[in-house]
């Protein structure tokens, strides 16, 4: 089994930081995450991805 890949999002609109983890997906879900602070999407995604456990991070923009 492959160890889980880190990824790093950034809001378009208030350039918080997000960390997910991305996982391969079998079925076909899709979702999305929107910013904590300002409620834009910051990722939609579909399969073979999916992407869990989003946290906050800090950026250096
Ligand atoms: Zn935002």
């Amino acid at each position: 089994m492959r160890p889980p890949i880190i990824v790093i999002f950034v809001c378009p609109q208030c350039g918080a930081g997000y960390q997910t983890t991305q996982r391969p997906q079998t079925q076909g879900a899709s979702g999305r995450f929107k910013c904590e602070f300002c409620q834009t999407d910051v990722y939609a995604w579909s399969s073979p991805y999916t992407y869990l456990d989003w946290q906050t991070v800090e950026t250096f923009t």
